[in-house]
């Protein structure tokens, strides 16, 4: 599915933890209003948060820049995928790395944003406070995501 910019920036609202939401299921209808014309994709994340396997955040903290500002933290999360034995698909800011995603990436315009399940699953997460977060140093982060990165390579070309 392809998002607006105007949806995109209403649902990033979900990432920022100091954000204190009425109820669950506020949350939930007001994804169903951003996502009015999507539901089905919606559907979909809620069943990935309904997995017994939690969506895991990692993030990188700056030793000499502490800053609660959500959008200037650097993260990325694991978000399990359907089939258990299957690697956990690794979303950022930009994108994910599941088959769907990349296929969508390739015909996106400048108006809107390619958006899987997985992303989807970590915005609302993130405001139900269903995803657990890892604060790490720089380097350990860095070494994490492209440690991630690796090992999808390598199982998709097996
Ligand atoms: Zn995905």
């Amino acid at each position: 599915m392809m998002l607006s910019e105007a949806q995109v920036s209403l649902f990033s609202n979900f990432l920022d933890r100091n954000k204190r939401w009425a109820s669950p299921e506020d949350v939930i209808k007001l994804a169903r209003f951003y996502l009015h014309d999507q539901l089905k994709v919606l559907e979909s994340a809620l069943e990935v948060l309904d997995s017994e396997s939690r969506i895991t955040c990692f993030e990188s903290r700056h030793a000499d820049n502490i800053t609660e500002d959500a959008n200037s933290r650097r993260s990325f999360w694991r978000v399990p995928a359907a089939t258990s034995e299957r690697e956990p698909y690794t979303c950022t800011r930009g994108g994910c790395d599941c088959p769907r995603y990349t296929e969508l990436a390739k015909n996106v315009d400048e108006n809107h944003e390619p958006m899987c399940k997985h992303i989807i699953a970590v915005y609302i997460g993130t405001a139900l406070g269903l995803v657990d977060v890892t604060i790490m140093p720089c380097h350990e982060f860095v070494k994490h995501l492209t440690d991630a990165g690796a090992r999808r390579k390598h199982n998709s070309t097996k």
